[in-house]
């Protein structure tokens, strides 16, 4: 059983010298930090077409009909969009088992968003286009975690990719050990608060869809359904607000325990947090403790105290 997330990524992300210039975009926090923790699958489409590096560059044309080509720059009209469709074609059904991907931004092939797009005259358009292959990937796969390393560099963004990596890696894990109506249960039940924390209006829908599993003969098409609204919800930011929401619900099951000094202590930090004074690190870490002190069946289970690895410091950056 894999044990770490895999991911697939842009080949040149790696650092492998696979652009059309002979180079590479080898990104840091990718290759130093976050390769500790998964296990990549790095792919170059354009290499796996059949195109030699170095090579001449490529470029997305929208022709008169709408229809969007990638073409080479100096030979407008060498068309090589069908190449890499059959190509998606075959690779994508291949990499099932992925919990994300991480692309290279402004590709023809791999850009995920604002490519820039050329008319068949050679005219430079408006920065519209996703790249060939990555449209095929989101097609196939909708629920899939999908980053540009351009936008890895801001921290909120990056930790949101992170903590949908390893949530889709355990659904993953779930679905290969053998999919169980208990299994499916106790996952949604361990991600509530944190689902509480990314969107309040997808955790209530979330939760009677997830009550009404049993109505399903078919667990497998309820899995695929679920997948689809957890992944979702996971997308949207999780907002200073609602992080606050869910640690005020935290601390109030350390009503009991706590007295005066230490409940209005702890008050306090979560609304420094709120106010952007402290990074929630500091009621985190607080709550942490305090669950330690007086553990609780419930909250001991709850994904959101730990949903990535600590070291890879991400709670700090987010402020
Ligand atoms: S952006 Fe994609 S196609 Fe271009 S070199 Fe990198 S991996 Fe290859």
């Amino acid at each position: 059983m894999q044990t770490q997330p895999i991911l697939g990524i842009s080949g040149c992300l790696t650092g492998s010298t696979v652009r059309f210039d002979g180079g590479h975009k080898r990104m840091g926090f990718v290759m130093d930090e976050l390769a500790q923790w998964v296990t990549f699958r790095p792919v170059c489409p354009e290499m796996a077409i059949g195109l030699p590096v170095p090579r001449p560059a490529l470029r997305l044309i929208q022709t008169t009909d709408g229809e969007v080509q990638m073409r080479f720059s100096h030979a407008p009209h060498d068309d090589v969009s069908a190449k890499m469709a059959e190509f998606a074609e075959n690779y994508l059904p291949r990499i099932g088992d992925l919990a994300g991907f991480i692309v290279c931004a402004k590709s023809p092939s791999c850009g995920m968003e604002r490519v820039r797009l050329y008319d068949e005259k050679g005219n430079r358009g408006r920065k519209e286009g996703v790249g060939l292959f990555t449209a095929a990937l989101l097609a196939r796969y909708p629920w899939l975690p999908v980053e540009e390393d351009g936008r890895l560099h801001d921290p909120v963004l990056r930790e949101n990719f992170v903590e949908r990596v390893f949530a889709l890696h355990e659904l993953n894990t779930l679905h290969a050990r053998g999919l169980t109506r208990r299994a499916l249960l106790d996952f949604h039940s361990r991600y509530k608060l944190q689902l509480l924390a990314h969107h309040q209006a997808g955790y209530r829908e979330i939760g009677p869809f997830v009550a009404a599993m049993h109505e399903w003969d078919d667990l497998e098409a309820f899995f695929v359904a679920y997948r689809e609204k957890l992944m979702a919800i996971l997308k949207q930011p999780a907002s200073r607000k609602n992080h606050t929401n869910v640690l005020m619900h935290i601390q109030g099951y350390f009503h009991k325990q706590l007295n005066v000094r230490q409940r209005a202590e702890l008050r306090q930090i979560i609304l420094n947090y709120r106010a952007g004074l402290l990074p929630i690190l500091a009621p985190l870490t607080l709550l942490k403790h305090y669950l330690a002190e007086y553990p609780d069946r419930y909250l001991l289970t709850q994904n959101y105290f730990d949903p990535y690895p600590d070291d890879l410091g991400l709670r700090l950056a987010v402020a």
